[in-house]
């Protein structure tokens, strides 16, 4: 229901956790944070209000620099930590706003070519998909380039990337999702109050684009890939 995201300097769960908290007027039932850790991927997910994502994360703290964050709102399974974003497997992590309109066809294809699913959610099709691409050889950009050709629904996502500590890709369609612009950082929010104690530059994604964050820029494409430029405005919100 809502996706935070940084490409960064500092540690970026407390930084996605913050973000979070500013999302939780849209509800969600679960919640759960990624990062990458030496190049790996690593999460924590909970069940129920964000106190006990931040417990967890108190419990066993995350580190890493670059990382994204979900509020769900169970559209495709129960709303279980199994089920919390983000979903993935070594290679990403995904989270999901929306529906997927066509995961029974993409999961019944992705287990036939022996790809192993973890939860019953609409969204891990997308994190499937994607690491069959990576298994392939293909380049994260090349692999999301062809994955968001495969999905039909409603969706804002976000991704990264094992071995790729300085990247975050996302999309857009049918849920809104805005690019923040900081000093050396970079930010993927749901909407600018998700991201304004970080930044007040903004970037909207228009239906069907995608974008490449890394921490000095966002590489925006629309839905033919083709290269776009999305204005930056800047917003009125304060943290
Ligand atoms: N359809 C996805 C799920 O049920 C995402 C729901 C959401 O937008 O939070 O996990």
């Amino acid at each position: 229901c809502g996706i935070v995201g940084v490409v960064g300097l500092a540690p970026a769960a407390p930084l996605l956790l913050d973000g979070l908290r500013r999302l939780e007027y849209r509800g969600y039932d679960s919640a759960g944070i990624a990062t990458l850790v030496n190049g790996q991927i690593e999460r924590r997910r909970a069940e129920g209000k964000l106190a006990q994502l931040a417990a967890a994360l108190e419990r066993l703290p995350l580190a890493g620099c670059t990382g994204i964050g979900h509020t769900r709102w169970a559209t495709h399974g129960a709303p279980t930590e199994t089920n919390a974003h983000p979903h993935g497997t070594a290679r990403v992590a995904v989270v999901h706003n929306g529906i997927i309109e066509n995961h029974l066809l993409l999961r019944a294809e992705l287990e036939a070519k022996g790809q192993v699913f973890c939860s019953e959610t609409d969204t891990e099709t997308v994190a499937q998909l994607l690491d069959l691409l990576l298994a392939e050889g293909m380049s994260p950009v090349e692999a999301a380039k062809a994955a968001f050709g495969r999905l039909e629904g409603a969706y804002a996502l976000a991704l990264i990337f094992a071995g790729h500590p300085e990247l975050i890709i996302g999309a857009q369609r049918g849920a809104p999702l805005a690019v923040g612009y900081g000093a050396d950082e970079m930010y993927l929010g749901s909407d600018a109050l998700a991201l304004a104690p970080l930044t007040r530059q903004i970037a909207y994604l228009e239906d069907g684009d995608w974008v490449v964050v890394t921490r000095e820029k966002a590489v925006f494409y629309n839905s033919e890939s083709q290269e776009i430029t999305r204005e930056k405005k800047l917003t009125n919100l304060t943290g």
